[in-house]
């Protein structure tokens, strides 16, 4: 059995968020915790997230997988951005100190120029600094794990292979110890690994022993399940609705069966309103059965 869900918007407030999640039939959900494109967070009150903490437990909600924004860039060339996104990092994981036993999700970076050696290096120093930073200013060890999303390799993204994580996650490693990389992980979007050129319409079980091999699948906490518009190794990352895409219903029903990853949070990232998130959902959880 997985967990299935989408992302849904943190606009009424945490509790508000959980009911939008329990209403298409989810049991897991991703959300925002500040605008995707960046900018301010508001502070839910402690009786709205104590609410959100009540409705998961009570439903049997999985974990959440929270997704940082897409303007985050800790391993950008510009000084600037880079301080930016260090502060929007260190910020949502403070904040997340409030909604333990969850994932927080990020897109490693884009190096911008600078070569992946130097993006896998400056966004393994942004994780080790920014969680040492929230452990201290909360005074308590950081109550979620990190995930890095495998990412298409467009333009200069770093972790479109899965070397550049483990790159991420052995520096880190190296910088925070043991009790840092035990907070790591990774969130394999199914739309982006296909765009990355890891053929898991033809060869999942070959792809997930190449991910154990380079990562161990230990490390494989989450899934955006995405179709794709595009071939195999296209880089692009364009999501598509289940079964419309490249990807194909088969393929994808073959990840949600796959036995090496139940258990998981299964988050949808297509193309839908609630009504498209709804039916999916629906669909997903005959796939299981
Ligand atoms: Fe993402
Ligand atoms: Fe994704
Ligand atoms: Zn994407």
């Amino acid at each position: 059995m997985i967990y299935i869900g989408n992302h849904v918007s943190v606009s009424k407030g945490y509790a508000a968020m959980g009911r939008h999640a329990l209403s298409l039939g989810g049991d897991t959900f991703a959300f925002f915790p500040r605008n995707p494109r960046g900018g301010r967070s508001k502070t839910p009150s402690d009786g709205d997230v104590a609410a959100l903490r009540r409705l998961l437990a009570e439903n049997g909600f999985g974990k959440l997988v929270v997704h940082g924004a897409y303007t985050m860039n800790v391993c950008a060339a510009k000084e600037e951005v880079r301080a930016n996104s260090f502060e929007m990092l260190r910020d949502d994981l403070l904040r997340l100190q409030a909604l333990p036993g969850n994932y927080y999700n990020l897109h490693p970076g884009c190096h911008t120029g600078q070569g992946a050696q130097a993006g896998t290096a400056q966004i393994a120093a942004a994780l080790a600094e920014a969680v040492r930073a929230a452990e201290e200013a909360s005074g308590m060890p950081l109550q979620n794990t990190i995930l890095l999303e495998t990412m298409a390799g467009k333009g200069s993204e770093v972790g479109g292979t899965f070397e550049e994580l483990q790159a991420v996650i052995t520096q880190a490693a190296q910088l925070g110890g043991d009790a840092l990389a035990m907070r790591l992980g990774v969130c394999l979007d199914t739309c982006h690994v296909w765009d990355g050129g890891y053929d898991i319409r033809h060869d999942l079980d070959g792809v997930l022993r190449t991910f154990d091999r380079v990562i161990g699948l230990e490390k494989l906490c989450a899934v955006h399940l995405n179709d794709s518009k595009n071939p195999c190794g296209s880089h692009k990352d364009r999501h598509e609705k289940l079964g419309q895409g490249c990807i194909g219903a088969e393929a994808l029903c073959a990840v949600v069966r796959h036995p090496l990853l139940q258990d998981r949070p299964f988050i949808l990232e297509t193309p839908n309103d609630d009504a498209g998130y709804r039916e999916e959902i629906r669909t997903v959880r005959e796939w299981m059965m």
